[in-house]
């Protein structure tokens, strides 16, 4: 049987069922594990703590699947942990509010390292862990048996792979992938695209972040920056936005937003779209003195861990201190981290201290998580990488 024995003192986070085991707590390993086997982890006394699967390439050199030592891990164990994530999302009835869900959100829903987002009748996996590369057709199995889709897509090519030591895997499992693929998010059409787009094709976490905004945009200038396909942008002028200035550093995406925009008949001629780099176009709208009353700031991942978490605050204080002084007296900054290397105190410090800087007086007004359908594990607080601040600086 395959073994690990944690070093002595080290089985305290298991015990707090933190499903990661770090390479450096490990004493020694019993058997000779591959990568992705089933692993039982014991303490040095010798006390069961959980079944996991190993790792030797990752510096997450094991995740636990559970803690119960009668557990077998085999097809049932996942068909359960799988029900247990759909029941989650039907109970909170999220399917009235989108066709785009994520179905399961690894860790947090007990299968650490598998992602499936939905999208229509089209299935996204993605998988960031040997364990779960090794029951991925399993677990495909179980999701074609239980949802029916039309096509299991897998978008397996994160920069986390290369951590886990797996290859870029971007191709069909089951079926056949519609030509165009389009969400109904809060009424607004999305289109999605899978084998191209960022992430699984959508920036799901967002949703009710997203229709705040159109709460809160009636006759504002707004500025969208890392606008991706348009999501927050849309809502404004749904919202009744005066106007809507939008950046992304991708064509591409700039491309899917004005078309996003088109189809759902939106006001075109209220919109600007530009191809830039957020940190430049903030100094040039800075440079020509322009003003805006509600700014959207949604940057990529700055710390993919804590040990980014220097550096990426620099950039969330930069791009941060920049949005407050085109602010109009009164304007509002929504502003967001998906950092898991950033918690909450952290980001609201940051943002407390560009806001001194830019001489700037604010209030928080929300503060914003992601959307239900990524609960966050109360044992796993890295499940909670996205924040968000609403803020109004004082008229
Ligand atoms: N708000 C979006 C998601 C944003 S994701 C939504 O609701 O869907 C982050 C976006 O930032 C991506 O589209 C990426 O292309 C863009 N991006 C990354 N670095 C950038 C930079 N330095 N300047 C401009 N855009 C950038």
């Amino acid at each position: 049987m395959n073994k690990i024995i944690l070093k002595e003192g080290r089985e305290k986070s298991l015990l707090r069922r933190h499903p990661w085991i770090f390479s450096g707590a490990i004493k020694r390993v019993e058997g000779s594990p591959a990568d992705g086997d089933t692993v039982q982890i014991y303490s040095t006394q010798g006390a069961f703590l959980a079944h996991a699967a190993y790792n030797a390439h990752s510096q997450i050199a094991a995740r636990a699947w559970s803690w119960h030592a009668e557990q077998s891990i085999n097809a049932d164990f996942f068909r359960t942990k799988i029900t247990h994530a759909l029941t989650l999302r039907k109970d909170l009835k999220l399917a009235q509010h989108s066709t785009g869900l994520r179905l399961i959100h690894g860790e947090s829903d007990g299968l650490p390292g598998l992602v499936v987002d939905q999208y229509g009748d089209v299935l996204v996996i993605q998988i960031g862990s040997a364990g779960a590369e090794r029951w991925r057709d399993t677990c495909a199995d179980i999701l074609q048996e239980m949802c029916n889709p039309v096509c299991i897509y897998e978008r397996s090519d994160s920069d986390s792979r290369a951590l886990e030591g797996l290859p870029e895997r971007n191709n069909v499992l089951y079926g056949n992938l519609p030509e165009s693929l389009t969400i109904v998010e809060h009424s607004l059409h999305f289109a999605v695209d899978v084998a191209h787009g960022q992430k699984t094709g959508f920036y799901l976490d967002q949703r009710d972040n997203r229709e705040l905004i159109g709460t809160l945009a009636q006759d504002k200038d707004v500025l969208n920056c890392f606008c991706y396909s348009g999501g927050f942008s849309l809502y404004a002028l749904r919202g009744g936005a005066k106007s809507v200035l939008s950046i992304d550093s991708s064509n591409e995406a700039l491309q899917l937003a004005q078309r996003n925009v088109e189809r759902n008949g939106l006001d075109a001629s209220r919109a600007e779209w530009q191809c830039d780099d957020v940190f430049q176009a903030l100094r040039k709208l800075r440079d020509q003195n322009r003003k805006f009353d509600l700014i959207i700031l949604d940057p990529p991942k700055f710390a993919p861990t804590a040990a980014f978490a220097e550096k990426a605050a620099r950039g969330y204080k930069d791009i941060n201190l920049l949005g407050f002084k085109l602010l109009r007296p009164g304007g509002m900054l929504a502003t967001y981290s998906c950092s898991s290397g950033i918690n909450d105190d952290l980001f609201q410090k940051i943002i407390a201290g560009a806001a001194l800087d830019a001489g700037v007086t604010a209030h928080i007004i929300r503060k914003l998580h992601a959307a239900p359908d990524h609960p966050i594990l109360l044992e796993f607080p890295e499940g909670a990488y996205l924040k968000g601040l609403v803020l109004r600086v004082a008229g």
